[in-house]
């Protein structure tokens, strides 16, 4: 029996493990790095923290047998997709990288893409001085330094210092509804959001309302795929790859 390895801590991690259960005749285990405190249910086994880099990863997969892997992760998770990599050539396990795609301007957006949370820090001056932050909880040092700025910080879990003096964080998991998040531009009375390209519809009402307000968004672009390494957009293609 197939026994598939799911990099997790997104939703179509999650989906893919729900599917493979549902299907039946593989065995299945989902691995969480262990950043949420209450990462909620998920179909199959469940092991959470990290391997020990890509050695440690392929030890685990040879220790347990596992026979297909997919980097399930989300598209910024640079590390964890650069060891599955090459716990993937190590092993000699057949692998596939899930990734959902990106999100692509239309009509009336004023959207302004950033190299790195660096780059979009310096480009928010310009842009306005009330900002809504919704990168993360680890990446608000590099908007530190902004210091005669307003952020309204949102993250799931605590975000970790140092960040800008002025800062409201707000606690809160997605997805949100456009009405919700129009809401919190208004009454944060927000002139600029910033987001990393995530992709998918769990966080993208922030866009829609960001665009109904015209106000300007500034969006990270990903960090690119190792070397050699293509992506599938959904769980079908998934399947297909690893001949499931
Ligand atoms: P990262 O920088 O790529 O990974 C740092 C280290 O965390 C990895 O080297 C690995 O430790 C461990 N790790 C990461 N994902 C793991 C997993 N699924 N299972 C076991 N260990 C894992 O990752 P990150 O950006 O901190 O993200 C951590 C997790 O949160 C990922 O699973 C990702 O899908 C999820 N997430 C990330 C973001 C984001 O914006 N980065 C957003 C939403 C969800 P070892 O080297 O010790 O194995």
């Amino acid at each position: 029996m197939d026994h598939v390895l799911v990099l997790g801590g997104t939703g179509e991690a999650r989906e893919l493990a729900g599917e493979l259960e549902a299907r039946g005749g593989v065995r299945v285990t989902t691995s969480l790095a262990g950043r949420v405190s209450r990462p909620g249910a998920v179909a199959g086994e469940l092991r959470i923290g990290g391997f020990g880099g890509a050695e440690g990863l392929a030890d685990w997969m040879r220790e347990h047998g596992v026979t297909a892997l997919v980097d399930a992760t989300h598209p910024f998770a640079e590390a964890i997709t650069g060891n599955a990599a090459a716990a993937a050539a190590l092993t000699g396990v057949r692998a596939v990288v899930l990734r959902r795609p990106g999100w692509q301007p239309g009509p009336g957006d004023r959207w302004h893409w950033a190299d790195s949370l660096e780059d979009a820090a310096a480009l928010l001056p310009a842009l306005g001085r009330r900002v809504l932050l919704t990168t993360g909880r680890l990446g608000l040092a590099a908007f530190a330094g902004q210091t005669a700025l307003e952020f309204v910080a949102r993250s799931v879990e605590p975000p970790a210092p140092p960040m800008p003096p002025h800062t409201e964080v707000l606690l809160a998991r997605g997805p949100f509804t456009e009405a919700d998040e129009r809401n919190l531009l208004r009454e944060r009375r927000i002139d600029v959001v910033v987001t990393k390209d995530s992709g998918g519809d769990a966080t993208s009402a922030k866009l829609t309302a960001a665009r109904e307000l015209g106000l300007p968004v500034v969006i990270v672009r990903r960090p690119p795929l190792p070397d050699g390494v293509a992506a599938v957009p959904d769980t079908r293609g998934v399947l297909d790859r690893l001949g499931l």
